[in-house]
């Protein structure tokens, strides 16, 4: 596609976007009474317009049946997440029986590691990339600590080459293969939070197999982003929130994969809980306990039903928009046409003044560019916001800038764009 930058080309763009309908489904805060431009899915997805709505229904069946509610009523709660895990299986390319809803995010990402981190003497190494995000790292630190290990000793963490941000896959699978004898765990976001840089898991995944080592990975910037094929990729398990790309509310209910093929191994520990006890006999209330066969073996406690109406409200969203292959077709161009216009600054000032340090090349990014400011960085950032271009700040140079295709338009990245090259003089 030839990009133009003009209005006109913008406008014109999303005139023809069959997505650009859903944007009116969902509440965009306002600047000076007029809409923002909201560059922040990335880390806060808007709420939709149902939400309250789903909120209240769920309210009236408390008032009208109170804990008959577990069981009556349109969509009893027992069953309520039920309705859910189609839409969320086709988001992650997962088997229904392989996901689960349950808790937040790195609290699976603990209880995943119970399964999936099984030290032996000799195996125990994590491999992990450098400058993951952080609670991720303290996740895996204090897994380490709990076996007896030292984490600087356990955890691998593969880095960038020198002069270099974002990693080469060969250089992960390199590490993968050179570390295969003590590698018990190959852990990676599916997307890193700082650069956007969209891994190639299934390269991963097969090279940790390889290594004798399971895969997991943390979606949480991939999750209602990039499509990704949890089981044909062959992870062992992941995990993701969906407060993010999946606009189901600040601290929303996470979600978990695990793959079909442990279903039936009884070694693996896990960390048990009633919720997480087969269906069939849960309420018999026995000792001994038996897992549901599938993910939601690994739920434990009772199912937060508001939270998952949040989710719900959103994944019905994405459900009436044709799901993610859509989505993700017109987010490739929203995020080039984003890109072109960026560069087109630096090429009018004739000096890099705004780097994008997120790949270039579509299959290794989704909707967030990471963007380096050369000069009054900060300050910079604070004018954005001050013009209601809302994205956020990464110390000690970066804005991260995601245009969302469910809400976002050609011309919010245009406007966007007009707003950084303004911000070069205003700004000193
Ligand atoms: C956003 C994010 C988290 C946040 O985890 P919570 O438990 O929801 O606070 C964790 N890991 C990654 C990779 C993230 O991007």
């Amino acid at each position: 596609m030839i990009y133009q930058n003009t209005w006109a080309f913008a406008q014109a763009h999303d005139e023809r976007d069959e997505l650009n309908q859903f944007r009116g489904e969902f509440l965009i805060p306002k600047h000076h009474g007029e809409d923002a431009i909201y560059l922040c899915g990335n880390s806060l997805g808007l709420q939709p317009r149902s939400a309250k709505q789903y909120i209240q229904q769920q309210l009236n069946a408390w008032e009208d049946n109170a804990v008959e509610g577990w069981f009556m009523g349109n969509d009893p709660w027992l069953s309520y997440h039920k309705q859910l895990i189609p839409t969320l299986a086709d988001i992650l390319g997962a088997k229904h029986a392989e996901v689960t809803i349950m808790n937040s995010l790195t609290v699976n990402v603990h209880l995943l590691m119970v399964s999936f981190y099984k030290p032996s003497n000799k195996r125990y190494k994590i491999l992990m990339e450098a400058g993951a995000f952080p609670s991720d790292q303290y996740a895996v630190e204090s897994q380490v600590k709990f076996h007896g290990f030292e984490q600087a000793d356990a955890v691998i963490e593969v880095k960038p080459r020198d002069g270099e941000v974002t990693l080469r896959t060969e250089d992960i699978l390199q590490q993968i293969k050179d570390n295969a004898d003590e590698l018990a765990l190959v852990m990676f976001s599916g997307i890193n939070y700082y650069t956007g840089q969209f891994f190639d898991l299934e390269a991963i995944a097969k090279a940790a197999h390889e290594a004798g080592a399971y895969a997991g990975f943390d979606l949480a910037h991939a999750a209602g982003n990039v499509p990704v094929k949890l089981h044909d990729w062959n992870a062992d398990f992941a995990c993701w929130c969906s407060y993010k790309y999946m606009n189901s509310g600040p601290g929303g209910i996470s979600g978990a994969f695990v793959h079909e093929k442990h279903f039936n191994d009884t070694t693996l520990d896990r960390f048990a809980g009633w919720w997480g006890y087969r269906h069939d006999k849960r309420f018999l209330m026995a000792p001994g306990f038996q897992p549901e066969v599938g993910a939601e073996g690994w739920n434990v406690s009772t199912a937060p039903v508001l939270l998952l109406t949040l989710h719900k409200a959103s994944l019905d969203i994405f459900e009436r928009a044709g799901g993610l292959k859509k989505l993700r077709a017109k987010s490739e161009q929203l995020t080039a046409y984003f890109e072109f216009l960026i560069n087109g600054i630096n090429q009018k000032v004739g000096d890099d003044v705004y780097r994008i340090i997120t790949p270039g090349n579509a299959a290794e990014r989704g909707c967030q560019l990471s963007v380096v400011c050369k000069n009054n960085a900060r300050a910079i950032f604070n004018y954005l916001a001050d013009n209601g271009v809302i994205g956020d700040w990464r110390e000690p140079d970066v804005i991260r800038l995601s245009a969302v295709p469910l809400y976002n338009t050609f011309a919010d990245v245009y406007k966007a764009s007009e707003c950084l090259f303004k911000a070069l003089t205003a700004v000193k």
